[in-house]
């Protein structure tokens, strides 16, 4: 083969490489995209805090001092979703749409394969308007796990063994304490209702992920027992009293339907704030 052979022969190979990635990955101008926006924000932490007080009355310093003992703020929550999609292609694609405005960390597909959509150390839009104890900007400490369902159909085993897995190591790698482990329906009650009434909630406990209640058989309830305050004390926004039963019983009590508490639903809650308090 002479060079200009070869020259030709290589063009065309590079060409199918090129065609061959696009096509592999139909994701490749949105993950530019992601590259791009990831680029913007290091800059932004790379700027020297200046000072920008504008008084006369201050004090300000000759020359900034940086402090050396610093590292990056950590998610302290994990919330846990449902994508109320019919597909984990769709989510994909609602999650790198400028247009929806949504987006979460991690996807897990029926078949249990995660993806990873966004750092850990970076803010999803998962959470939206929501409350779960004093804390209102929930997407700011929070990582956001979203599993691919349509709402109203139970979850699949390799989903559920590929969620245990992921937590173990968000737990681990950001000391997230054990009750920091809740849904989208607890934190934004009459707003949402995800994860759906199959998400196996005590399997979690069990494994460390959530508080969950012990047996209630042999518990007496104290005269004074409040139950709207103990729904407070486990993190419930008691903004809409009968939203939050709602939420609470569709996490702890299975119950999709039910705005009032049972004697039964009171024996739980009374277990479960002595473990939030
Ligand atoms: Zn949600």
């Amino acid at each position: 083969m002479n060079q200009n052979g070869f020259v030709i022969r290589l063009v065309f190979i590079i060409m199918i490489l090129v065609v061959e990635s696009c096509a592999h990955n139909p994701y490749s101008k949105t993950n530019r995209q992601y590259k791009k926006q990831t680029k913007v924000l290091s800059k932004a932490i790379r700027q020297y805090p200046l000072s920008t007080i504008e008084s006369d009355s201050v004090n300000q310093p000759p020359y900034f001092v940086g402090t050396t003992n610093f590292n990056l703020r950590k998610p302290n929550f994990v919330i846990i979703h449902h994508t109320a999609q019919n597909s984990c292609e769709e989510t994909l694609n609602t999650f790198t749409s400028i247009k929806s405005q949504v987006s979460a960390h991690y996807v897990i597909c029926k078949d249990g394969t995660i993806h990873h959509m966004l750092n850990d150390y970076l803010r999803a839009w998962q959470a939206g308007i929501s409350k779960w104890g004093n804390l209102t900007d929930v997407n700011s400490s929070s990582i956001g796990i979203e599993l691919d369902n349509n709402g109203f159909e139970p979850f699949t085993e390799p989903q559920i063994n590929s969620l245990l897995v992921l937590l173990d190591r968000l737990k681990k790698n950001y000391s997230i304490p054990t009750s920091n482990f809740i849904g989208h329906a607890d934190i934004a009650p009459g707003r949402k209702v995800d994860p759906n009434v199959f998400f196996p909630w005590e399997q979690l406990a069990t494994q460390g992920f959530g508080l969950w209640y012990e047996d209630t058989t042999n518990i007496n309830l104290p005269i004074n027992f409040n139950h709207l305050e103990a729904l407070r004390i486990i993190g419930y926004n008691m903004k809409d009293t009968s939203a939050a039963i709602q939420s609470y019983k569709l996490h702890f009590a299975k119950d999709t339907l039910s705005r009032v508490l049972s004697a039964a639903d009171d024996k739980m809650l009374y277990d479960l704030s002595k473990k939030y308090q």
